[in-house]
């Protein structure tokens, strides 16, 4: 199979019937072999009802329903666990990403090698409210991440199938789905500009908590990313320099007190941040070693990607899945 279409959607009954034909259209244009997978994320309104109908109607279309709103991330996260095309490509529901951009992206991974390319909706048909704020937001995340994109969280990408199938997105993290893939080892990533038009029918399902939650989520990807394998690293270099920050300190104001300053130690403002960082530096200490204590019981702890092998059968290097 050429193609698995991923369309998570919450209450998105009105766009369903316009969306697929519009697929099913490139499709057919393209002589694609593909499958739709609908993900319906706990909608209240008939957006399953239709799902159902597609379902009957085309063997090509398939719904996964959930029994409440788990959110995005989770909604593809199930998506990505069945998708059988060799290329996979994500996109909202709510007409507002175009599939007429499905065959160029799909040439981009199957011709020009890509692991991942990603949407960047250049001329952007949302309120000012949204478009400031993400292009900060892009620039923190290009910095921090060292990937050159210009649209992290365009719901429009299409990824080589075993991208997908090697990643995790769980949370919120479907805003970092390249940062995610690029840990996973996947370092072909690029962008292709695509059009985007302004949300048709019903309204965003994601509100102001984006911006709070966004960055949240970015620095916790960041250092799990970073240090989850290896928590001493972080938790103790800092420790340990505070504490002999706050040990020589100490040492100074007591030597300083004996010898040649009559000065009380208490009255001196060094001799707080000397304990200050003492106490400090011994907890982070102490948090490192226990973190590395939870990290080596981690189930996952072993858990490593093999791409390929040679005089070894792959499954015998295979991640247990
Ligand atoms: N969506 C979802 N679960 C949620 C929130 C949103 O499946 O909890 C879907 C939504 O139906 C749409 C896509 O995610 O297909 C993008 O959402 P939206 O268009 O509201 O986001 P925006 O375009 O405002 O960033
Ligand atoms: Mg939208």
């Amino acid at each position: 199979m050429d193609l698995s279409i991923v369309i998570p959607l919450l209450n998105e009954a009105e766009s369903l019937p316009e969306l697929r034909r519009w697929i099913e259209k490139v499709m057919h244009q393209n002589q694609f072999t593909y499958e739709i997978i609908f993900v319906d994320d706990g909608s209240t309104d008939d957006s399953w009802k239709i799902i159902s109908e597609f379902a009957s109607e085309s063997g090509n279309i398939k719904g996964i329903r959930f029994q409440r709103n788990y959110g995005k991330s989770a909604a593809l996260q199930k998506a990505f666990e069945r998708v059988e095309g060799d290329v996979v490509v994500t996109m909202d529901a709510d007409l507002q990403d175009n599939p007429e951009e499905i065959p160029e992206l799909f040439d981009m991974i199957v011709k020009e090698g890509y692991d991942l390319v990603s949407g960047w909706k250049k001329k952007r048909f949302d309120p000012i409210s949204k478009t400031i704020p993400t292009k900060l937001y892009n620039a923190v995340l290009r910095f921090m991440s060292g990937i050159k994109l210009h649209d992290f969280n365009c719901g429009l990408k299409a990824y080589r199938k075993n991208v997908v199938k090697s990643i995790e997105v769980y949370g919120e993290m479907h805003r970092y789905l390249p940062v995610l893939a690029k840990w996973g080892g996947f370092k072909k990533v690029g962008e292709k500009v695509v059009s985007h038009q302004a949300r048709k029918y019903g309204t965003s399902k994601f509100g102001m908590s984006r911006f709070i939650n966004g960055p949240l989520d970015l620095l916790s990807i960041m250092l799990v990313g970073k240090f989850a394998k290896r928590p001493m690293h972080f938790f103790g270099a800092i420790g340990t320099i505070m504490f002999l920050l706050g040990f020589l300190i100490l040492a100074y104001l007591s030597a300083s007190k004996l010898w040649w300053d009559e000065t009380g130690i208490s009255e001196r403002p060094l001799f707080y941040f000397g304990i200050v960082a003492l106490i400090i530096g011994s907890q982070l200490f102490l948090t490192g070693f226990l973190a590395e204590l939870v990290a080596r019981n981690s189930t996952t702890r072993n858990q490593y990607q093999v791409s390929e092998t040679v005089g070894l059968e792959k499954t015998t290097m295979a991640v247990p899945s």
